[in-house]
């Protein structure tokens, strides 16, 4: 008796690779469609796989919570983690630099966590020890904190516009990858913003030269290290935006005194756009809320 076996075996994924290519035609192409599917084929998969296995002996990894062998982030802080970024919260009046709302009143900021405990050390390990990978450990919580901020924010209706804060080009440079952008087009990919929400990178630092030259003629105080670095890009984008309406939500991993936040306001509000809020992964917690903490225990 013969059995129909097609449901029980998994496509080949190797197939794309080896769709005929007419012969003559693209030697080099031919060439490397060979290197691709010889790569991605079993046998030096396994190979890959014993090399990485060995290299974990030689270079052990731990995590980069509490220093557990085995994983980059441990099952215990991962779980941590998770708990810690369940609830985002208000934030502003945590940061005394933030810029003031018509009514007097501080930015609203909604914080994923408190940046302390696991928070602060996967935010620092994926920021400063160029582990990009653990974008994957940020995204959930952002996620979360972003859909607060939709809900609480933002005008029912009207479109909303996510814009992420620029880090500057030399520790870009250094990095090799933009943190916030990189969680952000994460977000954007896994399909979990609402209808209506985009990512746009519509603030940017100046170059040098541009910031000496509008620092010119400031007085001392303006001449903070902060104030005017940052200028909006994309003013095309900016305007039809602005004309339909679109609120804005600043996008940062870490609020300290909110003193970038301010200057990217600064920047957006130049531009005829002025942000409605702002969505942090970690805001640091102010120092009467660490008593309290502590008192509790
Ligand atoms: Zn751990």
């Amino acid at each position: 008796m013969l059995v129909d076996m097609t449901n029980w075996v998994r496509p080949d994924p190797d197939a794309a690779f080896r769709r005929a290519v007419p012969a003559g035609r693209a030697p080099a192409r031919d060439w490397l469609r060979r290197l691709d599917a010889w790569w991605v084929h079993g046998s030096p998969r396994a190979v890959r796989s014993a090399v990485r296995g060995t290299a974990a002996l030689l270079l052990p990894v731990e995590c980069v919570c509490c220093r557990r062998p085995d994983a980059v982030v441990c099952g215990r802080c991962a779980r941590a983690l998770r708990t810690a970024c369940l609830r985002p919260r208000r934030v502003e009046h945590r940061a005394e630099a933030l810029p003031l709302n018509p009514g007097n009143e501080p930015m609203p900021v909604i914080a994923a966590g408190s940046y302390e405990h696991e928070l602060a050390a996967v935010v620092l390990a994926y920021k400063n020890h160029q582990m990009p990978a653990l974008a994957g450990m940020l995204v959930p919580p952002l996620a979360r904190a972003v859909k607060s901020a939709l809900d609480t924010l933002a005008e029912p209706g009207a479109p909303v516009v996510l814009v992420p804060v620029p880090t500057r080009l030399q520790a870009r440079n250094r990095r090799g990858y933009f943190p916030v952008g990189l969680l952000l087009g994460r977000l954007r990919r896994a399909g979990v913003l609402p209808e209506g929400v985009r990512v746009a990178r519509l603030v940017r630092y100046r170059a040098a030269r541009q910031f000496t030259a509008a620092q010119k003629g400031k007085g001392r105080r303006a001449r903070g290290a902060v104030r005017n670095s940052m200028c909006a890009r994309r003013r095309r984008t900016l305007d039809r935006l602005a004309g339909r309406g679109a609120r804005v939500l600043l996008i940062d991993d870490v609020l300290t005194t909110g003193s970038t936040l301010a200057e990217a306001q600064r920047a957006l509000a130049e531009a005829g756009l002025p942000a409605c809020g702002a969505v942090v992964l970690a805001a640091t917690p102010a120092p009467d809320e660490k008593r309290g903490v502590r008192s509790t225990r």
